[in-house]
C-alpha cells in the first residue's frame, strides 16, 4: 500500500497541476494565442495535451521511483520545478507576458537539468524518466522565446514608446498610417464571414497592426516610407506589423457580397498558367488547407507576368520578393475560428463566393494602393 501511494500521490500531483495549467491555457488558447506570430516549428494544438499528459505521468513515476525506497531527498527540488511549471503557465498564458514566460521556463530547464543530475547517482531509471520532459521543455522554451522576440506584447515598453512619439512629432511632421476603410458594411459578408468576425479580425487585430506599425516606426529610418517600402526594407516586429497591415488591407478591400464573373483578360491568364479555372481553384484550395500553422496563400504575377500561387508564413508578404500580389487569403486561426472554429478547409470552400474579382483583375495593372494618408 505504501508502495502503491509512493507512486500515485506524485502521478496524480503532476496530472492535477496540469490540469490546472491547461485550464489557464485553454482560456486564452480561444482569442489571445492564435494571434501571436509563432515559429514554423509549431506543432498543431492537440499535441500539446497529449504531450503534457504523458510527461506528468512519467515525471509522476519518476519520483515514485525514489519515494517507494524511502528516498525523499529530491522531493523538494522535484515540487519546486513543478511549481515553476505552473508558474510558466500563469505567466504565459494568464498574464499573457511572452516575457514571464519566457524567464520562468529558462528557470524551469535549469530545475530540471539539476533534478536529472542530482537523481542520476541514485537510480538511473528515474532520471532517464525526466529526459523526455527535459527534451520538450527545450522546445517549449525555443517556442516561447520565438513569440517573445517576434511580438511586441510588452506593455510598458508600448507605454513609453508613444511618450516618445509624441515629444518627437512637436517637431517633426506627423505620418500615420491609417486603417484601410472597408469597402461593405461589415454584416454585409455574412454567413461566410460574420460581423462578430469583422469586428474582431478588422476592428481589433488590423486595428492593433496599424497602432504598432504607428508606434514601431516612431524615431526610426523608415518613418514617412509608403508603406510598401516599409514592407521591403524593415525587419523584425516593425517588418511583421507593417506586413500584416498590408497583407490584411489586399484581403479585406478583395471581398464583396457580390462576387460577379471573373473579368475576361485575368481569366484567359488563369486558364493559360492552370489549363482551368477550375484547376487553379482547386490547387489555391489545396495549398491553403495545407499550409502549416500562421500564413498567408497568394496568387501572384511574376516579374514575366506568369501567375502562380505561393504560400508565406506569418506575416511574410510576397511584394518582398518582387511579386506582385493579385489575390490573398488569410489562413490564420482568427480569420475563420469565430465562424469555422477549426474547419479551416469549409472556411476557404466558402471564401470563392465572397471575392471581388474586378478589384483581384485590377491588381495586375494598376500600382497598389497603400495606407497611407497623405
Ligand atoms: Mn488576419
Amino acid at each position: 500500500m505504501r508502495k502503491f501511494l509512493a507512486y500515485a500521490i506524485p502521478i496524480i500531483l503532476s496530472l492535477a497541476v496540469g490540469m490546472i495549467g491547461s485550464t489557464i491555457q485553454t482560456s486564452a488558447l480561444a482569442e489571445w494565442y492564435p494571434t501571436l506570430l509563432k515559429s514554423p516549428l509549431t506543432p498543431p494544438a492537440i499535441v500539446f495535451p497529449i504531450a503534457w499528459t504523458i510527461l506528468y505521468i512519467l515525471m509522476g513515476v519518476s519520483i515514485g521511483i525514489l519515494v517507494a525506497r524511502g528516498d525523499m531527498s529530491v522531493v523538494r527540488l522535484w515540487l519546486l520545478q513543478l511549481l515553476v511549471n505552473f508558474l510558466w503557465s500563469v505567466g504565459f498564458f494568464a498574464l499573457r507576458s511572452p516575457l514571464a514566460g519566457l524567464i520562468t521556463i529558462l528557470i524551469l530547464d535549469v530545475l530540471v537539468f539539476a533534478y536529472i543530475v542530482y537523481t542520476y547517482s541514485i537510480s538511473k531509471g528515474a532520471a532517464w524518466l525526466f529526459v523526455p520532459y527535459m527534451i520538450w521543455i527545450l522546445f517549449a522554451s525555443y517556442l516561447t522565446g520565438y513569440i517573445y522576440l517576434n511580438n511586441d506584447t510588452n506593455i510598458n515598453s508600448a507605454t513609453a514608446a508613444t511618450i516618445s512619439k509624441q515629444t518627437y512629432s512637436m517637431t517633426t511632421k506627423t505620418t500615420t498610417y491609417t486603417m484601410p476603410p472597408l469597402p461593405y458594411n461589415s454584416d454585409a459578408l455574412e454567413p461566410v464571414m460574420s460581423k462578430e468576425t469583422i469586428d474582431y479580425h478588422y476592428g481589433k487585430h488590423l486595428k492593433g497592426y496599424v497602432d504598432n506599425l504607428n508606434r514601431l516606426i516612431a524615431g526610426t529610418p523608415y518613418e514617412g516610407l509608403r508603406l510598401e517600402e516599409v514592407v521591403k526594407q524593415s525587419d523584425g516586429a516593425l517588418f511583421n506589423n507593417a506586413a500584416q497591415v498590408l497583407n490584411h488591407t489586399l484581403f479585406f478591400d478583395a471581398l464583396t457580397a457580390d462576387s460577379g464573373d471573373i473579368p475576361s483578360e485575368l481569366k484567359s491568364a488563369i486558364e493559360r498558367d492552370f489549363g482551368s479555372l477550375e484547376q487553379f481553384k482547386s490547387e489555391f484550395t489545396a495549398a491553403a488547407t495545407s499550409l502549416f500553422g500562421s500564413g498567408w496563400v497568394w496568387l501572384i504575377e511574376d516579374k514575366d507576368g506568369k501567375l502562380k500561387i505561393i504560400s508565406t508564413s506569418n506575416a511574410d508578404c510576397p511584394m518582398r520578393k518582387g511579386l506582385n500580389p493579385l489575390l490573398v487569403l488569410d489562413v490564420w486561426e482568427h480569420a475563420y475560428y469565430i465562424d469555422y472554429r477549426n474547419r479551416r478547409g469549409d472556411f476557404v470552400k466558402d471564401w470563392w463566393s465572397i471575392v471581388d474579382w474586378d478589384k483581384v483583375a485590377n491588381r495586375a495593372t494598376k500600382d497598389l494602393r497603400d495606407a497611407r494618408q497623405d
